[in-house]
Formats: C-alpha cells, sequence, structure tokens
C-alpha cells in the first residue's frame, strides 16, 4: 500500500445521494496517499483506525476547494472543504485555517496533473436539493464561479519538466494565512457582464431597449428580476426582458445550434417535436464545462426517430473531438465538419434545431407595465368560460398573443386581485402562465396573460391526443407540471387549486399551470366552502377537507391527483363518488388506485403525494427529481 501523506481526523458531511436521507456528519480517520483519499473508522480513544468506509482515487478528481460555511454553522464546521470527483462534491470539515489550507493544498499537488479539471465550481454547499450559491436545483448544474487551477500551484507546463513541486508561489501563500469572514458571493451572472441576445425584442414600452439577436449588450443594474437595464454597443440604455440573453461565457452563445442550458429530456423533447432525421443540437452536458451533441436519427417511414448523445471529448491539448478521433482546435469548428461528415456518428449533423424558434414570454408587456390600455386589446375569438366570466384570445397591439379574462361582475373581489396582481406579475417560469397585466380602468376588468394554443390539460387528454400518447409524452407533462410548482413553492406561492383544468397547453405541448392564488378572491361560497358545491373536493387532502388548512403540502396532494388524471387521460377523480361520500372516505384513508398507464414506479410517486401526514408528503422539488429519475430510465 502506498504511503500517507496526510492523516486526520476530519468531520465528513454524508454525500446525500438521496434527495430524502436526512444530512449527517460523523468524525472520520482520512488517510491521503499519492492514488487516493480514503476514509476510515476509528477506535473511541482515536487511536487506532478501524475499517474504511469509503474513498476517492486521486485520478478523478476535478476540483479541491474551500467551500464558505452555512449562516450559523456551528464553530466545528467553519473550514470547510470540497473534493469534487464524478459522484459530486465530498465535503470534510477542517478543524481550523491551517490544517484546511494544508489539506488543499497537497491535494492540490497531487491532482494538478489530472485532464478533467472543472473550469467552474460552486463556492457554497448543496444541500436539500439546492446549491446555495446560485439557487440552482440540478446536483449536476455547472458551477457559477471560476475555478482558477492554477491557483495554489504551478503551472502543468512548467511543472511537468521539474518533475517535482515548485516552491510555494505568492498567491500559494496566501491561502495559509486565515481567511477573514468572506463576504456572501455576488451571485452569477451580476452587473457589468456582457450577455448576447438570443431573440429579437422590439420595445414595448418607451424604457425599453431593442434587442438585436445575437448581439452584445452590457448589463447595468438588475435590481427587478425580470426586466434589466443594459446599453448596445451604440450606447443607447434601457430595460431587457432577462429571459431574452444568455452570459456571454464560451463564445457559442450567438450559434443557433447551441441551447444553453438545456438538459438531456428537454433536448430530447425538442428534437423529437421537430422531428427531422439529423436534426441536432449542442448543449452543456450533465459534466461540468463539457458539452454534448444531441441528435435524432430516423429509419426510412419512422415516425419516432431516437435520440443519440455524444459528449464532445477534449484531448490533452485541448483539442475537441466527437465520435471518431478527427481533431479540432475548436467547437464551432468541430461542428462545421460533422455538419458534413458523420465520422462515426449515427448520420451527419443535418439540421440545427434551435429553441429560439419561439420567443419566450415576458414578464408584462414591457418594463414596468402593468396597466394594459384595453384599446391595445383586438379580440379575436371565445375560447370559453370559467368561474370569472368569459375567456377570450385576441391581440395586444395587432401583433401578440393574449389571452383576456373578462371578469363578471360580482364574480371576484377586485381591488384585493388588483393589488395580488402586482406580485403575480414577478412570478416568471416557462411552466407558469404569465400574466402579462390588467385592465382595472374599466368595468368588467380584464386579466391578459400568455395565450396557450392547445388550451386546457384536461380537454387535452380527453380529445387532444389522437394517436395513443408514449409514456415519455405523459411524464414530460407530469414533469413540467412538477418544475412550475417547484418555482411557486421556492416563492412560497401555494396554488390553492391545482388540478388539470387549471393546466394549459402550448403549441408544443409544453404544460403550463395557470391560475395560481387566484381563488382567494372568488366571490362565490359554493366554490370557496369546503362543503360548497364548486369546491375542488376531488383535489383535496383531509387536513383541507376538515380544517381548510392550505399549504404547499396541500398543492402537493393535488398534484398527486393531477397525476392520475394525466394517467387515466383525464377521467374524474373517485368518479363513482359525491363530495359527501368523499370527505368521508378521504379522510378514513380511502385513496385512487393505480391507472393502468401508470407503472409502479409512477403510482409510488403519486402515492407518496397522497401521505395522511401532510410534512411526510415529499416537495416540488423532490418530484421533480424523481420524474427526472423515471424520464432517464425511459430514454
Ligand atoms: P376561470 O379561471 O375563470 O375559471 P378558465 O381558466 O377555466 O377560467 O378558462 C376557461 C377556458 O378558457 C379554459 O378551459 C381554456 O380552454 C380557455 N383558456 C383560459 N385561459 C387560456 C389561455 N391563457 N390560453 C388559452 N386558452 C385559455
Ligand atoms: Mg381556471
Amino acid at each position: 500500500m502506498s504511503e500517507s501523506v496526510l492523516e486526520e481526523i476530519f468531520i465528513k458531511r454524508s454525500q446525500q445521494k438521496k434527495k430524502t436521507s436526512p444530512l449527517n456528519y460523523k468524525e472520520r480517520w482520512f488517510v491521503l496517499t499519492q492514488e487516493k483519499i480514503a476514509y476510515y473508522d476509528f477506535d473511541a480513544d482515536k487511536r487506532k483506525r478501524k475499517g474504511m468506509r469509503g474513498s476517492v482515487d486521486m485520478e478523478k478528481i476535478k476540483c479541491v476547494e474551500t467551500v464558505q460555511p452555512e449562516p450559523n454553522s456551528p464553530q466545528e464546521r467553519m473550514y470547510a472543504f470540497q473534493i469534487i470527483y464524478d459522484e459530486g462534491p465530498l465535503y470534510i470539515f477542517a478543524k481550523n485555517e491551517d490544517v484546511r489550507a494544508q489539506w488543499i493544498k497537497k491535494l492540490k499537488e497531487i491532482v494538478c496533473y489530472n485532464k478533467d479539471f472543472m473550469q467552474k465550481y460552486h463556492p457554497c454547499f448543496w444541500a436539500d436539493g439546492i446549491w446555495l450559491c446560485c439557487k440552482q436545483e440540478v446536483k449536476q448544474a455547472m458551477g457559477c464561479k471560476v475555478w482558477d487551477s492554477k491557483n495554489g500551484f504551478r503551472s502543468k507546463a512548467s511543472q511537468r519538466g521539474s518533475g517535482k513541486p515548485l516552491p510555494p508561489t505568492p498567491t500559494e501563500e496566501k491561502t495559509v494565512r486565515p481567511l477573514p469572514p468572506q463576504p456572501p458571493e455576488t451571485p452569477s451572472p451580476s452587473a457589468g457582464m456582457t450577455v448576447i441576445a438570443e431573440y429579437n425584442y422590439a420595445p414595448m414600452t418607451s424604457q425599453d431597449l431593442e434587442l438585436k439577436k445575437d448581439e452584445e449588450y452590457t448589463i447595468l443594474e438588475m435590481t427587478d428580476h425580470n426586466w434589466w437595464k443594459a446599453r448596445d454597443k451604440y450606447g443607447s440604455e434601457g430595460y431587457i426582458p432577462c429571459n431574452y440573453v444568455v452570459e456571454a461565457e464560451n463564445g457559442l452563445e450567438r450559434f443557433d445550434w447551441y441551447s444553453k442550458n438545456m438538459n438531456r429530456s428537454q433536448a430530447e423533447k425538442l428534437l423529437k417535436t421537430e422531428n427531422k432525421d439529423g436534426g441536432f443540437l449542442v448543449r452543456d452536458s450533465s459534466k461540468a464545462g463539457k458539452y454534448t451533441v444531441s441528435l435524432l436519427s430516423k429509419g426510412v417511414g419512422d415516425t419516432g426517430g431516437i435520440c443519440k448523445h455524444y459528449n464532445i471529448c477534449t484531448t490533452a491539448q485541448s483539442q475537441y473531438y466527437l465520435a471518431e478521433r478527427h481533431f479540432f482546435s475548436t467547437i464551432p469548428e468541430l461542428i462545421n465538419y460533422h455538419q458534413h461528415n458523420a465520422a462515426g456518428m449515427v448520420s451527419r449533423l443535418k439540421y440545427i434545431v434551435s429553441n429560439r424558434a419561439l420567443h419566450p414570454s415576458t414578464a408584462g408587456l414591457g418594463y414596468g407595465l402593468w396597466e394594459i390600455n384595453p384599446r391595445n386589446l383586438t379580440f379575436i375569438k371565445e375560447l370559453g368560460t370559467g368561474q370569472f366570466g368569459v375567456v377570450k384570445y385576441g391581440k395586444w397591439q395587432g401583433k401578440h398573443d393574449v389571452a383576456i379574462k373578462m371578469i363578471k361582475e360580482g364574480s371576484m373581489s377586485e381591488d384585493d386581485f388588483i393589488e395580488e396582481a402586482k406580485i403575480m406579475m414577478k412570478l416568471r417560469h416557462e411552466n407558469l402562465v404569465q400574466l402579462y397585466g390588467v385592465c382595472t380602468k374599466q368595468r368588467p376588468i380584464y386579466i391578459v396573460t400568455e395565450f396557450l394554443s392547445n388550451g386546457c390539460l384536461q380537454m387535452y387528454l380527453r380529445e387532444g391526443l389522437t394517436q395513443h400518447p408514449t409514456a415519455v409524452q405523459l411524464l414530460e407533462m407530469c414533469k413540467d407540471v412538477s418544475e412550475g410548482m417547484a418555482y411557486l413553492e421556492s416563492q412560497q406561492y401555494i396554488h390553492r387549486d391545482l388540478a388539470a383544468r387549471n393546466c394549459l397547453v402550448d403549441g408544443n405541448g409544453t404544460v403550463k399551470v395557470t391560475d395560481f392564488g387566484l381563488s382567494r378572491y372568488v366571490l362565490d361560497d359554493e366554490y370557496t366552502s369546503s362543503a360548497g358545491s364548486k369546491f375542488p373536493v376531488r383535489w383535496s387532502p383531509p387536513e383541507v377537507l376538515l380544517y381548510c388548512k392550505f399549504s404547499s403540502k396541500s398543492d402537493i396532494w393535488a398534484y398527486g391527483i393531477l397525476l392520475w388524471e394525466v394517467y387515466t387521460l383525464g377521467r374524474l377523480p373517485y368518479e363513482r363518488l359525491n363530495n359527501n361520500e368523499i370527505v368521508d372516505q378521504v379522510t378514513r384513508g380511502l385513496r385512487l388506485f393505480r391507472p393502468q398507464l401508470a407503472n409502479d414506479k409512477v403510482y409510488s410517486i403519486m402515492s407518496s403525494c397522497w401521505l395522511d401526514k401532510a410534512d411526510e408528503r415529499p416537495t416540488f422539488q423532490e418530484l421533480a427529481l424523481s420524474i427526472q429519475d423515471v424520464l432517464y430510465e425511459l430514454q
């Protein structure tokens, strides 16, 4: 066995591989050798080490860095460091700064030859499904802080010749000195950064700035979550919708084939929607700092097609290659080559599939605008009638699609709603129906929202899907809703009436949640009282039926029922029972049966939403991850 370089007893944090498992912190005896870092049990008097509990091979390490302590962390957990390898971060707590710096330095010396260094890392912990630094909710999400791999040791080139590590450089010495408490990281992205427009944006108000696709802009101010102040290259300044731009980081942003921030299942969905043989895109890989080419391949007469995912590999000389070893010094050159040559892939890259075809919705129709002038609205057709009256499809300023709810007088407590609308306008997520604004200067008042051409999910399930929906399609719908709801949950916003009838479907088949929080403004006892005939009894958990206790956990219950609606293609839950019978039986433990289309995994997700004790039900964030796992298994 190789000789130990360092040994120390540290506190180790459990790796929380399962999101539901509680975190724990255990003392372990750590041993660092040239080959690996291993940790052991030890006897009570700390004199003898016992069985090995785990280890990480040095060659698998991609980053070694400090971690900022969590707010209010106990003294023994102030000096954390992370070792990042394939399975994520291993968090270790040293008893003081000197010991931590010593270990980081040694580790860096050993791993500095590793080829798979990450370009970015997370300076704070991953905890309960979220990166505390950048609030991203996917464990594999790319880091938010650039890792200077040279920090702490000399460049690889200069070391290679010398054979052994060189004496400390000035930057290295700095890390040994005790560090003052660090201020919180500035969130990435930040003011001053350069962004590239992914879409054109025509100003909707005089305060807005026009965006031209692929051009660069400087961000000046980010105080509003949705509208950032920016400057174009001619010096004009104004507000832009922040979801129309991406940070210019790697130079790929200006290529239509690059879909930043897209994951594997979103890529598959987009490629399958376009449904072209050889349709492709390039996206960030689940491995930080890497890229993946996703490609759809279809046989002759094949209706479906399969998606292949190829990682873009890098050589030690920083050259890029795909399936076979044809090397290029840049990714655009590599893509250009493969647009003409299959060279080891199922086909050449024939069609660029881009997520930029459809403009995303903006949080409002221009910066600061939430009172909409009804004269700018044209009514085109009636979409249906709901609790508040007629809903129409129309255009704003003759060109933007909108849905307009015309609020029947006496059906809504309007003043309260108008107050709330200002908050609702700020909620923006691709799986929430966007509120654009209101017309309150006349009666009836109007609520103007994003328009979704495929109408409500319940009808879409019952009639819309002519051919048999695939398992992936059904699960994608559930995933869409879980992500929209996870966003609401993160904003501590309770929906109170989640059901398939309150979800809408856009032209691409993406499902979005609507009417969140609106039930609080309904003036109709039949709807608001739990004994009323219009109360959503079938979507309500026992604590709502018995004590009207609404929470994110009552939304979770409703989400379970919504899953059941999806998997029965829109059947009425407990169809043979009336409301009184449902209250009686559900509070005594009755639950819905497993729909035929739902496999055991899907049914167990559904059932977890219907646990009697509200706090034992999962969160939306957890549900979104579980669904993602099932999706991966299907693909
Ligand atoms: P309410 O919330 O007043 O009960 P609904 O939301 O149920 O009204 O709307 C009535 C019908 O209008 C829905 O079933 C749906 O078909 C249609 N609809 C509502 N909003 C939209 C929208 N944003 N895009 C497309 N169709 C919509
Ligand atoms: Mg509704």
